[in-house]
């Protein structure tokens, strides 16, 4: 068809405007993976007309069930779908928003919530309860607890915060 995009996982992204086939939400090509709808298995082709590109979340979900199976756990989800990995939803208000909360790396993550603390000086909160929630507001209540519980790992382990029981204390230099 005359095109220059020659792998399939950017013909397909390109195609379903870089947005995930089944959650609609923004999908870099790190979290993509091509899911042939008849699995290779079960006799599907590699043509793009049995490939689509998703988040690598729902592609390991899916496997190789039957395209039976996998439209029953897309019926399953009464058009509100979200791939298993915490992101998904296309509810969000704005472009910018949904850009935001579709960061998956943790590293990235980590790396906007020490700029929200950077910016809310003496403000910070000052307890794991409301650390969690401000967390869960920077991404619009997209991240699971046990991603929050992530987030707040690594920022112990980078030596930004110190949790004492409920409490929380920053050793960030402001
Ligand atoms: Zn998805």
């Amino acid at each position: 068809m005359g095109t220059t995009r020659s792998k399939p996982i950017e013909r397909l992204l390109f195609a379903q405007g870089g947005l995930c086939f089944f959650c609609n939400d923004i999908l870099l090509p790190a979290d993509a993976s091509v899911e042939h709808l008849v699995a290779i298995a079960k006799g599907g082709g590699r043509h793009d007309e049995n490939c689509v590109a998703c988040c690598k979340s729902l592609n390991a979900l899916l496997g190789c069930m039957s395209l039976k199976e996998k439209l029953r756990v897309v019926l399953n989800q009464k058009g509100d779908f979200k791939c298993p990995n915490g992101g998904g939803s296309r509810k969000s208000s704005g472009h910018h928003q949904t850009k935001l909360a579709g960061i998956k790396a943790v590293d990235e993550r980590v790396a906007l919530v020490l700029a929200d603390l950077h910016k809310r000086g003496a403000a910070r909160p000052r307890t794991v309860k409301t650390l969690s929630s401000t967390i869960n507001a920077l991404f619009q209540k997209r991240l699971s607890g046990a991603e929050i519980a992530l987030l707040l790992g690594r920022l112990q382990a980078a030596g930004a915060i110190s949790i004492n029981e409920t409490k929380v204390s920053y050793t960030l230099v402001t």
